[in-house]
């Protein structure tokens, strides 16, 4: 069959591969003159960045994909563990190395914050077994197909729903099994990994510690930005074709199935198309015509950012690749973020240095920072301005928690902020991770990968099942390209 697939985010290009790999002719159209959408980067007087994505977790979804195409990955695309996963600092002087191995981990907690460390080894189980209960079904199938629902794993997975915590918030779950309060913000945490706050998504997304300490967090040669060369790459040699700095105006309908797609006055067929673009702009911008599953696109969005990337002259050997500085007031942050849609003035911050394992990616004697904090996504809110008071507020709690002036360090700098995420990338009012999943119903709730209305269209990329962040959007290419494989099944 001859597809078109709209947009060369990263599910874009790993739906390319998939395809192509099935024996498909494939076109990508991408609006921006490169690919790989948010995962891309960004180089500034003799600095580079990663534009977006900084943690890389679940790599085998990488792997499978040379897999798929039938090519070795070496020399193609290659990663490494990291031995200490993220710094953590607090105001109140406290720092934690959170170690890959989970019981150095928990020896630093003893050690440091005099928890029992049968503690910490008793959350990465739980957090294990919530992922074993789930992925398989949740994760890796789509959950619109009545074939999903009729598995022993479901069964499985039904009488473990005690144990999963879907009726108490992530924050009441660390509560009451940590107690240190550093220990439950550190858990907490992995809220934001999907934009999405502690305070009111369910304790089964204390799933996701255990993709950085059970399965891994790595780090790819060369930065994140190989992840989307290694794959552009891979779609290329298998005879993708790319039409980059094409934006496409309309997905072409005809007796309700998707026939074409169109740009201006030029036009083309296509037997099947599959959507990378936000779901949400899908049905508005390319669709207007079609009745749209209004209920799905009004699902609250995850949260955005605003990143200062920043050149720095010096190094600072305490810190490491991912260092996070925490907010004295974890669930006032989070109540400015989702409530008030406003940023604390004493946001978390996140800091980011790849120099830590490219040398390339500073000047002699710098480091380049890539300096993050949440920021809700984008109802219009006076964005210069909440700028220019993030941007001290940042500098002043990284200064007064390291001892150090950051300041003078800085030589150059570029801002990404939500207004521009949502331009560069056509994601809904700017979200990073397309839904939230701040109620517990979010996983069912987001658009399947598939039309219901439409015949021959298919959806992937964060805005759709199963979500946001590299692995999930990996994983909405394989189970869209596996339906249009059981289409004869159906
Ligand atoms: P996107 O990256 O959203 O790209 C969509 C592409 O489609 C774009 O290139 C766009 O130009 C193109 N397009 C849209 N409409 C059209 C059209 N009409 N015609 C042609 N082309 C079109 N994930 C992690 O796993 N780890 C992290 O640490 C992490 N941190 C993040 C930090 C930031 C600052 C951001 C922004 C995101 C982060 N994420 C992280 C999330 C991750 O980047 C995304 O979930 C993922 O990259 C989204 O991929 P996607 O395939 O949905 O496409």
């Amino acid at each position: 069959m001859e597809i078109g697939i709209i947009g060369a985010g990263i599910a874009g290009i790993a739906a390319s591969i998939r395809l192509a790999a099935a024996g498909h002719e494939v076109t990508v159209f991408e609006a921006n003159e490169y690919v790989g959408g948010k995962l891309s980067e960004v180089r500034m007087q003799g600095y580079r960045f990663d534009a977006g994505p900084s943690l890389f977790t679940m790599p085998h979804f990488v792997e499978e994909l040379f897999e798929v195409a039938g090519q070795s990955m070496e020399g193609k695309f290659a990663y490494e563990r990291l031995p200490i996963v993220c710094k953590y600092f607090w105001e109140d002087g406290v720092q934690l190395n959170a170690h890959a191995d989970v019981f150095k981990f928990a020896a630093e907690v003893h050690e440091k914050l005099g928890v029992k460390e049968k503690t910490i080894i008793r959350a990465y189980a739980d957090s294990r077994y919530k992922y074993r209960a789930t992925a398989s079904t949740f994760l890796h199938k789509s959950l619109h197909k009545r074939s999903t629902w009729l598995t022993r794993d479901v069964l499985k997975a039904l009488f473990k729903i005690p144990r999963l915590d879907i009726f108490r918030t992530m924050n009441s779950v660390n509560k009451s099994r940590l107690k240190d309060p550093h220990l439950v913000q550190l858990f907490n945490r992995y809220a934001t990994y999907n934009g999405s706050s502690p305070y009111k998504a369910p304790g089964l997304l204390n799933i996701i510690p255990h993709f950085e300490h059970g399965i891994g967090a790595f780090y790819p040669k060369g930065g994140m930005i190989e992840i989307t060369k290694s794959l552009f790459g891979l779609a290329k040699s298998m005879g993708v074709h790319f039409q980059l700095k094409t934006k496409i105006d309309e997905i072409i309908v005809s007796k309700k199935k998707a026939t074409g797609v169109k740009v201006g006055e030029w036009q083309h067929n296509f037997d099947r198309i599959v959507c990378n673009m936000d779901v949400f702009h899908a049905y508005k911008k390319l669709l207007p015509k079609e009745k749209a599953p209004e209920r799905t696109l009004r699902q609250t969005k995850s949260t955005s950012a605003l990143i200062f990337y920043w050149g720095m002259t010096e190094k600072f050997p305490e810190l490491d690749v991912h260092n996070i500085f925490f907010s004295d007031n974890y669930e006032l942050e989070f109540e400015h973020l989702t409530e008030r849609k406003t940023v604390y003035d004493d946001p978390t911050v996140y800091i980011n240095i790849t120099q830590k394992y490219e040398s390339g990616d500073a000047p002699e004697g710098g480091e380049n920072w890539f300096a993050m904090i949440n920021t809700p996504h984008n109802v219009g809110q006076d964005w210069d301005d909440i700028i220019k008071e993030a941007r001290e507020n940042i500098i002043e709690k990284v200064s007064r928690i390291l001892g150090r002036d950051i300041r003078p360090l800085i030589v150059c700098e570029h801002i990404l902020d939500p207004r521009l995420i949502e331009e560069k990338t056509s994601s809904h009012l700017g979200a990073l991770y397309g839904t939230s999943s701040d109620n517990r119903m979010a996983a069912f709730l987001r658009h399947p990968n598939f039309s219901r209305q439409i015949k021959g269209l298919y959806f992937v990329g964060g805005s759709v099942h199963p979500g946001g962040g590299i692995p999930l959007c990996l994983l909405s290419a394989k189970i869209a390209v596996e339906l249009i494989g059981q289409e004869g099944e159906q």
